[in-house]
């Protein structure tokens, strides 16, 4: 296959670029919630980036797993909700292809991101058009694997067709209504809003494009 190869910086400038973002982006999260939730997803978020700043520099000497496992474990320990065991998972788990590893193929990262999206779908029990982080997720992950593995297109333009494609799945949740999280009573008023942690989660994965070397 290919000599790509995503080294141990390049995790941590994604995870520098997500501490920015969760305060970039804050204000429009809590937008978005307050449309058709309790309106703390923004803070949930910023809260659980910035403990995440707090230790940063000390767990940079561990390895691309450690970094993801303290990062997710962060965000499971200080926020609350349906999104920090969620993206706790997402982030503990999102590490674990890369155990004991300075780098990773682009193989191995796109099995990071399988191990991540899975743990989110067993924990919160949603699928595609529940209106919910999924519909970012799922589809983001699945054109990254069509992208590389059958059109052959390079790491970075994969990268890109996935990080469009959860921005798709993030529109797709707008006239749709909610069946999994707080937004789910709203029922036919839901109608119209954005799912909030389908919002962040493309973001979050536009980082991870956007860092690609
Ligand atoms: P809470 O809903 O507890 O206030 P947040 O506001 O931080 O937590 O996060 C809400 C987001 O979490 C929703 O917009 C949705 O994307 C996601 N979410 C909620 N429940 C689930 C679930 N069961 N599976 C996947 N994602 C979910
Ligand atoms: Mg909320």
């Amino acid at each position: 296959m290919s000599d790509y190869i995503l080294n141990k910086d390049y995790f941590i400038e994604v995870i520098e670029d997500l501490i920015i973002l969760a305060e970039e982006k804050k204000d429009y999260f809590i937008e978005l919630d307050s449309a058709i939730g309790d309106g703390d997803h923004g803070m949930n978020l910023s809260i659980g980036f910035r403990e995440i700043n707090k230790n940063l520099e000390g767990w940079k000497s561990e390895d691309i797993n450690m970094i993801f496992k303290k990062s997710g474990t962060a965000l499971l320990d200080k926020v609350g909700g349906a999104a920090g065991p969620l993206y706790g998972g997402f982030f503990m788990k999102f590490g674990l292809p890369a155990k004991g590893k300075e780098e990773v193929t682009f193989d191995e990262f796109i099995a990071m991101m399988e191990s991540g999206v899975a743990i989110v779908e067993k924990r919160g029990k949603a699928v595609v058009g529940d209106s919910t982080m999924i519909d970012t997720m799922r589809p983001a992950v699945n054109a990254l694997k069509t992208a590389y593995f059958e059109e052959g297109l390079a790491p970075k333009e994969a990268m890109k067709k996935a990080s469009e494609t959860g921005t798709a799945g993030s529109d797709s949740t707008i006239p749709i209504i909610a069946k999994k999280g707080r937004a789910m009573r709203l029922g036919e008023r839901a109608i119209g809003h954005r799912d909030p942690g389908s919002a962040s989660s493309a973001a979050i994965l536009e980082v991870f494009y956007k860092r690609m070397p």
